[in-house]
């Protein structure tokens, strides 16, 4: 089961789920149907190429279908395999659960480098998977509904939407067998910006808890923090966007071709469109470039978001990462050896799988949007707006002065998707920070903030088990 690396993932989060299963009273059945992955599907399927066939390898792992239907992403990427794909549903339980977004936990992977295909031989793949997954009924607005991940995105989405619709008609909820989608095609506004705006929801009500900031020796606030962000890509590139809008330093940025630094603070979109353009981030104007991409996770800073892929920091690094919180915004950046080392140097992480729980929250809403059928605040945008300003007459009328036309604007106002959206997810985030630190507090043997988001999802996953009445 181990991956190519030798190093297992899965069992990486098996450890961790034992290590918070410890402070719980459950009963060990429960706790190992729990663990388990319930459904495994591995599939080898054959796509014409140029000239040639080619065999592609992949996999959809259901880790729980306590909740339905299932929910997780499908990445793209040559280091899918099997060990990867279960990790990553079993996380997708835990971080529904956390941020109770009713959804049992799935992830799907296909074993290849999207960069080597054209973009019609990838809708071929993205095409012949979705039938697979059709199929064998892995797919499904009820059963198990896909996501964008690693390597994946709006376009991929809209390829699965089609190839459902067209294998599926006449189904009236089909448009939620699968979310991340473009707006055009059911997509919900701001499932894009989700997963690192919720990085960022998350890290901000950290630093604003005193007792927490005190013990790390910083200042409350993400004002003034100075962030380091590995990864460009989508999760990467909206962290930093929040992050500096919310008045935090980007020092340094990592991809994988290199690193840039620079202590005056780097803009995201700026660099964004440098690498489109050289194909680099390198050679950045003003910053100072840094060959070994890995060295840039090293550099003094605040706060650390890992937003690439899994196991970037382990047992051989930890020791010489400086950052006071670790904010893992990808899927299992750290390694069980590193958290020993962060739990030891007092370093705190806020762990994955609820920090980047902002993409299924949005993605929740989405579904429930397609399966609607309507759209959030068509129903109610114009009759607040209507209220709200016969609410200003009333105020001006009675006190007899005007409010400014921008403020009455302001108040008036009525919620756009957009900002039900982000307020739906800003709730999300903070309570979820709230309950996990919560949990960590009344546990004082508990080491770490994983552990106590750990114990929470297991409490939350083990009572709907029970509440089904498997474990009577
Ligand atoms: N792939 C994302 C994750 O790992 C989103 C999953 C989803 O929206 O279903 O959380």
């Amino acid at each position: 089961m181990a991956s190519p690396f030798e190093y297992s993932f899965f069992d990486a989060v098996v450890k961790s789920f034992d290590k918070a299963a410890q402070f719980t009273s459950w009963d060990k059945g429960i706790l190992e149907q729990i663990k388990q992955c319930n459904s495994v599907y591995r599939m080898n399927f054959p796509v014409k190429i140029g000239d040639k066939i080619e065999v592609i390898k992949a996999y959809r792992v259901q880790h729980s279908q306590h909740k339905l239907p299932s929910k997780g992403g499908i990445r793209f990427s040559l280091s899918v395999n099997l060990d990867e794909v279960m990790a990553l549903s079993a996380l997708m339980t835990y971080k529904c659960a956390i941020v109770n977004v009713p959804f049992g936990g799935a992830k799907g992977g296909i074993c290849i480098d999207p960069k080597k295909y054209t973009p019609y031989e990838l809708e071929k793949i993205t095409r012949r998977y979705t039938s697979e997954l059709i199929k064998k009924n892995f797919i499904g607005p009820g059963t198990d509904v896909p996501a964008p991940d690693y390597g994946t995105g709006e376009r991929e989405m809209s390829w699965i939407l089609d190839t459902y619709q067209s294998m599926r008609p006449g189904e009236v909820d089909a448009l939620g067998c699968v979310t991340g989608k473009p707006i055009t095609q059911g997509g919900v506004h701001g499932r894009r910006e989700a997963t690192g705006l919720g990085v960022f929801f998350g890290i901000r009500e950290v630093c604003k808890m005193k007792d927490v900031m005190d013990r790390l020796g910083l200042s409350v606030g993400v004002e003034g923090k100075r962030v380091i962000v590995q990864g460009m890509g989508n999760v990467g590139y909206h962290s930093a966007k929040f992050f500096r809008q919310g008045g935090a330093k980007i020092v340094a940025i990592a991809e994988y071709e290199g690193a840039i630094e620079n202590e005056a603070g780097l803009n995201e979109e700026e660099v964004f469109q440098h690498r489109k353009k050289t194909g680099s981030i390198l050679n950045f104007p003003g910053a100072t470039n840094i060959s070994k991409s890995s060295e840039a996770l090293e550099l003094p800073c605040d706060i650390l978001i890992p937003a690439a892929l899994e196991n970037v920091i382990n047992g051989d690094n930890a020791n010489r990462i400086q950052a006071k919180i670790i904010g893992e915004a990808a899927n299992g950046p750290l390694t069980p050896e590193a958290d020993e080392v962060f739990s030891k140097k007092g370093v705190l992480v806020v762990p994955d799988m609820y920090l980047n729980a902002g993409g299924v929250t949005v993605s929740y809403f989405e579904w429930l949007k397609n399966l609607s059928h309507v759209r959030y605040g068509r129903m109610e945008k114009r009759f607040t707006e209507n209220m709200n300003a016969r609410i200003i007459n009333q105020i001006e009328e009675l006190s007899g002065k005007s409010i400014e036309v921008q403020e009455k604007e302001h108040i008036m106002h009525g919620a756009d998707e957009i900002d039900l959206v982000h307020s739906g997810l800003e709730e999300t985030m903070i309570s979820a920070t709230k309950e996990i630190m919560e949990c960590w507090k009344q546990n004082p043997k508990v080491p770490d903030m994983r552990t106590a988001a750990y114990i929470v999802a297991i409490n939350k996953v083990a009572t709907s088990y029970a509440e089904l009445g498997i474990f009577p």
